[in-house]
């Protein structure tokens, strides 16, 4: 096997073409998002979709060559729902939108509540390729801050590098109040039901302004007067109407955790140089050669992955193939330790496994405690299914 990355190149280069052979030649790279980096801050010990996601692997159509398609996805009909509303929210100038922001966030000491259309600054952020609009964000940032004017960025364009691969967001809008403070906004097609919306997705909201939050820190250490809010400003629709309404998400949790754990991801770097050559994940290439480059990279399943990841119908029929507790989640899994097969639990539990390991002694004692309390509850048979005439 060669060495990786060869000598004599320079490494971004060479990193740079190794993760386009992983791709396949001619399939363009899917870029990351929030919501994919969310995904992944979730699940830092999975070199699997770390490799895949740097190397911007459309894992989508991947899953569908392994005969495992992912079942989840944003119908058409939700999708149009939510352009239409979010252009509600953002139609005349942003009116409504710095509004609501005002209202719930303030704008600062002193300065005044946003005006009617014409008088917020909605700067125009358009310019070549993701690094050209990231470049112009950036810029627009800087001078509103300095500007001390209320600012609404739409769906500005962020930078950020993830396990040595740089990311491209775009978050639906960032506002800069007069006091300089920068302020993340989501806006989401699903109700807030008096005031409320469903916690899974306030929480998955909230994961994913977190990781905007976290590269506009990075353009805000080096603008003067610049600070980024810890709490993002949710906008969804009222009740079961179209007109937009809001609450406060405090993401410092999000923020904190989604730092460490990108920071742990593995880099990009150290998988692609621990696989052989000629290893891809081209969707074109036949089934049966694609599962065992899949298999040649660690995956740390657990059954979140099933709301997160394309690849989480195929890891979990290799999880379950491979016997793994891994399939029973993580917190079951921490509790087993060195026990890692559904097999050796098993037979742990019936006395068969290692009595000096304290995990298979308590494994036994509680099988033991459960067979007791089994058999004293067995005695005297329950009458009812008797009386009723139940055949069980
Ligand atoms: S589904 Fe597979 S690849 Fe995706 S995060 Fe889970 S273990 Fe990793």
């Amino acid at each position: 096997m060669s060495s990786f990355p060869p000598s004599g190149l320079p490494q971004t280069t060479t990193l740079r073409q190794r993760l386009a052979d992983l791709r396949g030649p001619a399939v363009p790279p899917r870029p990351l998002d929030a919501r994919a980096l969310a995904a992944l801050a979730a699940n830092p010990g999975c070199g699997r979709r770390a490799l895949l996601d740097g190397a911007g692997v459309d894992k989508t159509a991947l899953a569908s060559a392994l005969g495992s398609p992912a079942a989840f996805g944003q119908s058409q009909f939700a999708m149009i729902r939510g352009n239409s509303f979010e252009a509600k929210v953002k139609g005349d100038g942003g009116a409504e939108l710095l509004r609501l922001v005002y209202e719930h966030l303030g704008a600062g000491a002193d300065a005044a509540e946003p005006g009617p259309a014409g008088r917020a600054r909605v700067p125009d952020l358009t310019a070549a390729g993701p690094e050209g609009r990231a470049a112009r964000t950036a810029l627009a940032l800087r001078e509103a801050t300095a500007a001390a004017a209320w600012t609404l960025l739409d769906h500005p364009m962020l930078a950020l590098e993830v396990a040595g691969s740089p990311a491209y967001l775009e978050p639906d809008a960032v506002v800069v109040h007069p006091d300089g403070r920068w302020t993340v906004v989501e806006i989401k097609s699903f109700p807030m039901i008096d005031g409320t919306a469903d916690a899974a997705k306030a929480g998955a909201a909230a994961r994913q302004s977190a990781v905007y939050v976290l590269a506009l820190e990075r353009i805000a250490a080096v603008v003067e007067g610049a600070a980024v809010g810890h709490r993002a400003l949710l906008v969804c629709p009222k009740d079961f109407s179209n007109l937009p309404t809001a609450a406060v998400l405090d993401i410092r949790k999000q923020c904190s955790v989604t730092a460490r754990q990108l920071a742990r991801l593995t880099r990009v770097e150290e998988l692609a140089a621990a696989l052989p050559e000629g290893l891809s994940f081209d969707p074109s290439r036949p089934a049966g050669e694609l599962t065992e480059a899949v298999e040649a990279v660690e995956a740390a399943y657990a059954p979140e992955c099933l709301a997160s990841c394309e690849l989480a119908f195929h890891c979990r029929e290799r999880s379950r193939t491979a016997d793994a507790v891994t399939s029973l989640g993580r917190s079951v899994r921490g509790e087993l330790g060195a026990l890692t097969t559904v097999g050796a639990a098993l037979a742990a539990a019936a006395g068969a496994g290692d009595q000096d390991d304290p995990t298979a002694a308590a494994l036994h004692r509680a099988a033991r405690l459960r067979a007791e309390a089994l058999e004293s509850a067995a005695l005297p048979t329950d009458p009812l299914p008797e009386a009723l005439g139940c055949p069980c």
